[in-house]
């Protein structure tokens, strides 16, 4: 049986794929939600969904004059209340380059230069953080109460601070400790940041305060070897993935990714497509280092069937052990 009590979160970035947003959201959205969510029903567990709030809201500014985006922001927002019904929960995340997209009538023309919130001044990030906290929160029952950072970006914290804070928001789970990236896009560095599996703090996440407001629940770190990227780079090559994924990320820069191939690389657990094959062994490594929270990360837009099967999988074996998913309003408390 389990020697000890581990919390364990399946956190879901729900949000489209940036650089080319599809005009399918079946296909890249709400299908593979739902079929994650068949997985969980099976076992009645419960996930948080991080629902990038400025993509609701720049669907809610072209509803009214395009037919089409008013289809896909009902179905979106008619799926996440169904998902709140069913008892997972909802949280708060960020992107706000859609501050900058424009629909054409045709395409969503996306602009990244203004990927992050600290591309944006003090007052505007927010604002912007006020407004898409609003939007989303005006839809459901249950208060919001968890946030997560577009790309991983977080700091300044100063940034956003006072508006979780104004806004109840007293929960991030933003951090990968250990990992650090910079782009045109994304600027992050948390190798200095605790490396602890919880911890609260008040004025900085990286400073750890017994008594502060926030609770930091880290996206578990797992150190994927060059073995991984050097596979997924002949993939590439031969095309043979098993399934493609629907969804794209950003690329990582030619000096990024040859940075992968040679050292090892600290990455979230998570359960897109092929990173999902790591997600049991990295589990059974924290189990025996006796930590007391494992959070995994997905996006509905990068699942292949390697993710429910895998997914599947390790439901079994945390179901043997005694464990259970939970969410963060039924484990934590301000
Ligand atoms: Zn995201």
């Amino acid at each position: 049986m389990k020697q000890n009590n581990i919390n364990i979160y399946l956190t879901l970035d729900y949000e489209l794929f940036l650089l080319k947003p599809g005009n399918n959201i079946d296909f890249s959205l709400i299908n593979p939600t739902f079929d994650l969510v068949k997985v969980l029903n099976k076992y009645q567990f419960k996930a948080i969904f991080f629902v990038d709030a400025g993509y609701l809201y720049a669907l809610n500014k072209y509803k009214d004059k395009y037919l089409n985006i008013e289809k896909d922001y009902t179905k979106i927002i008619n799926q996440l209340k169904i998902l709140e019904s069913q008892g997972h929960e909802i949280g708060l995340h960020v992107h706000p380059h859609w501050e900058d997209c424009f629909y054409n009538g045709d395409e969503w023309k996306v602009n990244l230069n203004r990927f992050k919130l600290s591309d944006f001044t003090k007052e505007e990030a927010r604002d912007i953080f006020n407004k898409y906290y609003k939007n989303l929160q005006f839809h459901f029952i249950n208060k919001i109460i968890s946030y997560r950072s577009g790309g991983w970006c977080l700091e300044p914290f100063s940034f956003i601070r006072e508006s979780m804070k104004d806004n109840g928001i007293f929960i991030d789970s933003t951090v990968v400790p250990g990992a650090s990236y910079k782009s045109k896009t994304h600027s992050y560095d948390y190798r200095l940041f605790p490396k602890k599996d919880i911890w609260r703090f008040n004025h900085e996440p990286s400073i750890i305060d017994e008594l502060g407001y926030f609770i930091e629940v880290p996206c578990t770190p797992h150190k994927l070897t060059q073995i991984y990227f050097w596979k997924k780079l002949l993939n590439i090559f031969h095309n043979k993935f098993k399934q493609t994924p629907n969804g794209e990320a950003i690329k990582p820069s030619i000096f990024g990714l040859f940075k992968k191939l040679i050292f090892k690389t600290v990455d979230a657990v998570s359960i897109d497509a092929q990173k999902s094959d790591f997600l049991l062994n990295t589990f059974k490594i924290v189990e025996k280092d006796q930590k007391y929270n494992f959070c995994i990360i997905g996006h509905p837009k990068c699942f292949t069937s390697d993710t429910y099967k895998n997914l599947d999988d390790f439901i079994v074996y945390i179901i043997n052990k005694g464990y259970t998913l939970t969410t963060f309003s039924k484990s934590l408390s301000k």
